[in-house]
């Protein structure tokens, strides 16, 4: 790999990046057993509370619910408000700009907190940890931040609190690589009674010219199947209904294990008495194969529902994005889906202002839409990122170029979100009941199969069973439905 003056990898290495990239057979593989460190862990929380604020994705969140875990085990008990908080951990996402101005502007009001009482330990963890820009500006302009770690070592976190205690300079603990393997037996507090998120692979190998996450999140590793389904069966004896299945690319795992992939994990995962529905994301469409089709296809408890992110609709964009397919191979897929899963829900992930995003390319895009039909999609204005290979192409589009097609492209799947459900309304839907609505706590919160929301009225003992519901209101962002008389399916 060459990397040149600016310390960016150069575009044109990367395949040749991929291909150098070792990755550990079965036998090299380390595997941590929490457990082990956890028996050097002290006491230290007693009588003392934690606030972990989260940004960005699923994964992050999944992190803090570990963090959370650890730190209970140490005697912290959750905060209710920050402010109260002796430690306040901020997990962060390096995603987009935005993202990352959030985070400094509440680390910022933190700094009077500190002065009044010295005792309060403030970290940062999460993707901005991983950058050294980052802990620069830490190490200048906010020396009151007392622990920076990274995506790699959150299994440290105890050890560094206890540093903490004893140190009035910021401990900076973030490794550069992850470690060949994975850390087994975490703690965890998870947030949702009904629903639980299992981590299947660490990692990106991707290196999508715009994106952060393989700089951040390191190379791919795959747990052993056996810890996946293990930690599944665990929770279906606990009571949970539904998983999702994470990872970055979610389809290339097993790629660092022999004789496993990710339609094995699935059918495995599908396996597991007691769980109704297991989801995953994120999806690559790169390598999305016609067996993982036909396992999705064949499973009841695999909803006929994927997250394909496409990115752009045009195959001169999704080339200087480094997406791996052209817009004619990402539309042959979704083909191949509809046909094999005709019922199937998609959905995608857009980035408008790409560099170089012309007004036709954008139009392209907004046809995409219009051809595939997706059920939703998370639109965002290209963020530039310091070190990707993005930055180097000329960033041409104006930034009210970029707004408005942000603006135009959300009126178009805005519409087409709206038809879409409104198809629905009359059909009985098969939906598991989550928790009550957060706004009303006269209402439920179900989702349906292809991960739509459906408010429904009904009695709380409903929360966590499958039921039928007739839909009866759609709206752009969630269906109304009444609970239909025999409602429970047993
Ligand atoms: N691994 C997933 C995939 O490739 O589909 C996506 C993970 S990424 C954390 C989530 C989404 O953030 C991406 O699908 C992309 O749309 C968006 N994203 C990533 N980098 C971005 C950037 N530099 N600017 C704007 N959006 C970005
Ligand atoms: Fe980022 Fe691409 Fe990896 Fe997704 S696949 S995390 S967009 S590099």
């Amino acid at each position: 790999m060459s990397v040149n003056n600016e310390g960016f990898i150069q575009i044109d290495d990367l395949d040749q990046h991929a291909a150098d990239t070792h990755r550990p057979t079965i036998a090299e593989r380390q595997r941590v057993d929490y457990r082990e460190i956890a028996k050097e862990v002290g006491r230290l929380g007693e009588g003392k509370t934690y606030f972990i604020r989260t940004h960005g994705c699923q994964m992050n969140e999944h992190d803090t619910e570990i963090m959370s875990g650890m730190l209970e085990e140490m005697g912290y008990t959750p905060a209710r408000e920050m402010y109260d908080a002796d430690f306040i951990l901020y997990n962060t996402c390096a995603v987009r700009e935005n993202a990352e101005d959030k985070v400094w502007g509440n680390l910022g009001t933190l700094k009077p907190y500190k002065a009044k009482n010295p005792n309060l330990i403030i970290g940062l963890c999460g993707c901005m940890a991983q950058e050294e820009v980052v802990r620069e500006r830490i190490r200048t302009t906010h020396p009151h931040v007392d622990i920076v770690f990274g995506t790699h070592n959150v299994h440290v976190l105890p050890s560094l609190v206890e540093q903490a205690h004893h140190s009035k300079l910021t401990i900076f603990d973030v490794w550069d690589a992850a470690h060949d393997g994975t850390i087994e037996n975490l703690p965890k507090v998870r947030k949702d009674d009904v629903r639980a998120w299992v981590n299947i692979q660490y990692g990106c190998n991707k290196f999508c010219t715009y994106c952060i996450v393989p700089f951040t999140r390191g190379e791919e590793r795959s747990r052993l199947p056996q810890d996946v389904i293990e930690e599944i069966k665990q929770l279906a004896a606990e009571g949970y209904k539904e998983i999702t299945l994470l990872g970055q690319n979610v389809n290339d795992y097993g790629i660092d294990l022999e004789g496993v992939d990710f339609a094995d994990l699935l059918e495995l995962a599908a396996g597991v008495d007691g769980i109704e529905r297991i989801r995953f994301t994120t999806s690559n469409p790169w390598n999305f194969t016609d067996k993982l089709i036909d396992t999705i296809a064949r499973h009841k408890q695999i909803p006929n529902f994927i997250h394909l992110p496409v990115q752009s609709g045009s195959s001169q964009v999704l080339r200087r994005m480094k997406r791996g397919y052209t817009r004619e191979e990402y539309l042959d897929l979704v083909s191949r889906i509809k046909t094999r899963i005709p019922d199937v829900a998609l959905t995608t992930d857009i980035i408008v202002g790409f560099p170089g995003e012309t007004e036709e390319q954008f139009q392209e895009t907004v046809s995409l839409l219009e051809e595939v039909r997706y059920e939703g999609a998370f639109t965002f204005v290209y963020s530039p990122r310091a070190g990707t290979p993005a930055t180097r192409l000329p960033d041409d589009v104006s930034e009210e170029d970029k707004k408005k097609r942000l603006y135009r492209l959300n009126e178009v799947q805005d519409g087409i979100s709206l038809e879409q459900n409104q198809k629905l309304v009359g059909h009985v839907l098969n939906v598991l009941v989550e928790c009550e609505s957060k706004n009303n706590a006269d209402v439920l919160q179900a989702r349906t199969e292809s991960n739509k929301l459906v408010h429904i009225e009904g009695a709380k003992t409903l929360i966590g069973q499958m039921i039928h519901v007739k839909v009866t209101e759609a709206k752009t962002w969630y269906l109304r439905g009444e609970v239909l008389p025999q409602g429970v399916i047993v």
